[in-house]
């Protein structure tokens, strides 16, 4: 039998049991690798077109490593997929790259780069055919994607009919299932309307709210229709036949099923266990045809019988929050601050006490307060009181900006100061120096092994303010992971392997100074180096490295410990901070005696610190020779990437962020020799690194979803500012030159500023200009 037979009862087979499935989904899952082979394709990704025809949704996708769906818009100006659905039409395209074949289709078909992007993976060949919803109809229902041919070809002519044979027969499998849903129903909230609860009136202008106002269907249903929760639930569980699962508050925390699963997966993927009965595990969803019959549930609960139960968003959430919202889920904040309350007004009524001897009610609050910073990523904790009766706000740092979280009754701050500095061992009956000392957070919680940086300082009225640094036992980030630009990172890993030099890393703090040294460390840790570190605190540990912790009160300050390093066998020396002469003078003739020296220091800019380091009086000729290079950096916010919302930028929009990232690049000789030719050549570089076909590019801006409770962002990107000590930035150091000067002589021999990389990573779409300023004053 030759190949081209077995091929097409292959594609037969295959499409027959498509066509008499239930679960066309479940087939696809299993058939993907077999269905790839047919089209001799690498790649396969079937999309769906979700119910207000907004997103296109994958139902599959082989080859891509991820449980998340891949979501496009449903706009051709975004995607192949895209101008399939829209169009009706199957493209055939031999290199996506390629502007000029893409122009041909008309109108232009754009591809969207960002999954080659983040994924590394090259996409040549598209073969893209829409699902239509009947023989005769233009209406697409989905798209079938394969992506790259294995002989590197183009997709033959046959493959385009076959394409045809197995979107028909997917078209017949998915309206199987639509028809085994109950007469009429064709969006999951139609039962509301069926039973009376909304007008079809009313349902369609949900629908229409909720596009325009860019929020779900639901929030608009509940907030502006008012539809109960028990109402919006018996819909869903009609529409999906499964029982409704509420939000239920007396519910018990599964912790074994829970123990496998963390917040930010159950959140991705709208499924959690939520107990077990007699029919097995329940598993509640807010979206079942995503899961049902699914190998996600399967993989990670090989041995369950899944029952799934449908449950609205906000049954979702609510669950979500009780299961995972704290550690000791039993007790909230609330329940513990009302606790307090009724006790001060028990006190009230008799007399007053005034001790501030902590309660157990207090010991729990400040537990819950560490524990909610520590699962919220906090970096600090401020306890904050008011003058008089005021209540007193406890407010967490997170990714760098400070939100309120609780308020505690005026009348048991006291007891709250009093506990944490009995547990940092302070003096709690002095109340008017400041203090400073640590918490060992284990010794209080057994379950989290944090420690707290916690200082005391007290404000008017006779009170103190608390302020507590959070500090997680790190794991060193591999240097790859630093979010470093291309250029960077190859220019970073050439200079930290010269066998001797010193290297600094700059930034305010809470700029992730240290993790980056320890990223270097790790790149650069060898079992035949001998590494010592100085540090304060230590806060990233390896086993491979030495590591000192820096301890004023016995004496041993950082130039202490350089000094013994150096009589100890170094190959690399790590200082935490260079803050004063000594230390620095330690370790630039380190670094000229043969070792690496790598070290913080706390200043804006690359070139600032060379002038800082003059200024404290290093000499010129030793320091230019020492010198290997320096990074500063700053932790910009990332936008949430569960729910950005792109753009396509507009020629100001675009025009403004070049006349921003030239403003430091005027002296180099490109702008003097011809500004105009120069930013055109930046311009094109965008272009060819970052635009769109057509030479549009897409911006993103913050919305706000679960993920990121609604801030838009979640957590943060770093931008870089490397500058290579090259001949001519040593001379500028011999000539002791002022900040400009160097900043000039850095920008000419290549290096790009931090807001020049900000801007840069606005146009990757991780982040907007906003953030780039906040971060970037300069
Ligand atoms: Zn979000």
């Amino acid at each position: 039998m030759s190949t081209e037979n077995t091929i097409s009862i292959n594609l037969d087979a295959i499409a027959a049991r498509i066509q008499a499935s239930r679960d066309v989904d479940a087939v696809l899952r299993e058939l993907g690798q077999d269905i790839c082979a047919v089209f001799e394709a690498d790649r396969l990704t079937v999309y769906l077109i979700n119910e207000d025809r907004t997103l296109l949704v994958s139902k599959i996708k082989t080859g891509l490593d991820s449980f998340d769906d891949l979501k496009l818009p449903m706009s051709a100006e975004f995607s192949i997929a895209g101008y399939v659905a829209l169009n009706g039409r199957l493209v055939n395209i031999q290199d996506a790259y390629s502007v000029e074949e893409l122009n041909t289709f008309d109108p232009p078909v754009y591809f969207y780069r960002a999954v080659d992007r983040s994924t590394g993976y090259k996409t040549k060949q598209v073969l893209a055919a829409p699902i239509l919803d009947g023989p005769d109809s233009k209406e697409a229902i989905g798209v079938v994607e394969f992506i790259n041919t294995l002989s590197g070809n183009p997709f033959p002519k046959h493959a385009e009919r076959r394409a045809g044979v197995l979107c028909k027969a997917l078209a017949t499998g998915y309206r199987q299932r639509e028809k085994a849903k109950p007469a009429g129903a064709k969006t999951k909230y139609d039962h509301l309307v069926i039973d009376g609860v909304i007008t079809p009136a009313e349902l369609e202008l949900a629908i229409r709210l909720a596009r325009g106002k860019g929020v779900n269907i639901e929030q608009v249903l509940r907030d502006e229709l008012k539809v109960s929760d028990p109402a919006l639930g018996l819909a869903l569980s009609k529409y999906f036949g499964l029982p409704y699962e509420p939000f239920r508050p007396d519910r018990a925390r599964p912790a074994a099923l829970l123990r496998k699963l963390k917040r930010t997966f159950v959140v991705s993927q709208a499924w959690m266990p939520v107990g077990e009965d007699d029919q097995g595990m329940i598993v509640m969803t807010t979206d079942p045809e995503r899961f049902a019959g699914s190998r996600i549930v399967n993989q990670i609960f090989p041995n369950k019988k899944v029952s799934y139960r449908v449950c609205t968003g906000r049954d979702f959430a609510a669950t979500v929050e009780q299961f995972f919202g704290s550690e000791s889920a039993s007790v909230s904040v609330d329940t513990i601050i009302r606790r307090m309350e009724g006790e001060i007004s028990e006190a009230r009524s008799g007399v007053v006490d005034d001790r501030v001897e902590p309660d157990s009610a207090t010991v729990q609050l400040v537990n819950k307060i560490v524990l909610e910073a520590h699962n919220l990523r906090a970096s600090d904790i401020h306890v904050e009181p008011r003058p008089g009766n005021g209540k007193t706000k406890v407010r967490f740092r997170i990714d760098g900006s400070l939100t309120d979280y609780i308020e505690i009754p005026a009348i048991s701050h006291a007891k709250v100061v009093a506990r944490l500095k009995i547990m940092a061992d302070l003096d709690i009956s002095n109340k008017r120096e400041p203090q400073d000392g640590k918490i060992t957070f284990k010794q209080f919680v057994p379950s989290l092994d944090i420690e707290l940086r916690v200082a005391t300082i007290p404000t008017v009225g006779g009170k103190e303010d608390v302020v507590m640094r959070v500090l997680t036992a790190g794991r060193p980030v591999p240097l790859e992971q630093l979010g470093l630009s291309p250029r960077n990172l190859q220019v970073l890993k050439s200079m930290v392997s010269k066998p001797y030099g010193l290297f600094l890393v700059c930034g305010p703090t809470g700029s992730g100074k240290t993790t980056t040294l320890h990223s270097v460390l790790g790149y650069i840790n060898t079992p035949e180096t001998k590494i010592w570190t100085a540090e304060d605190p230590v806060e990233i540990t390896h086993e491979s490295l030495r590591q000192v912790q820096i301890n004023p009160r016995a004496d041993l300050t950082f130039a202490r410990a350089m000094r013994a390093f150096l009589r100890a066998d170094p190959d690399v020396i790590m200082v935490g901070e260079m803050r004063d002469k000594e230390t620095t003078a330690i370790g630039i003739e380190a670094s000229l005696t043969g070792h690496r020296v790598l070290a913080t220091i706390h200043t804006n800019s690359a070139p600032e610190s060379i002038v800082r380091l003059l200024d404290m009086g290093m000499d010129p000729f030793n320091f230019a020779d020492a010198l290997l290079g320096i990074m500063a950096q700053r932790l910009a916010k990332r936008l949430c990437p569960k729910c950005k919302k792109p753009h396509v930028a507009a020629k100001d929009e675009i025009r403004l962020m070049l006349t921003e990232y030239s403003q430091d690049l005027k002296d180099t000789d490109p702008f003097k020799a011809d500004p105009k030719a120069a930013l055109q050549a930046i311009y094109a570089e965008w272009m060819k690194s970052y635009a769109y076909d057509k030479g549009r590019f897409i911006l993103y801006d913050p919305a706000g979803c679960e993920a990121c409770r609604g801030t838009g962002y979640s957590g943060r990107v770093a931008l870089h500012e490397l500058l290579v000590a090259t001949d001519a930035i040593k001379q500028a150091i011999q000539e002791h030159a002022r900040v400009a000067a160097v900043l000039r002589a850095a920008v000419n021999e290549g290096m790009r500023t931090l807001k020049q990389d900000g801007i840069e990573k606005v146009l990757q779409g991780t982040m907007n200009l906003h953030s780039v300023r906040a971060v970037c004053i300069t």
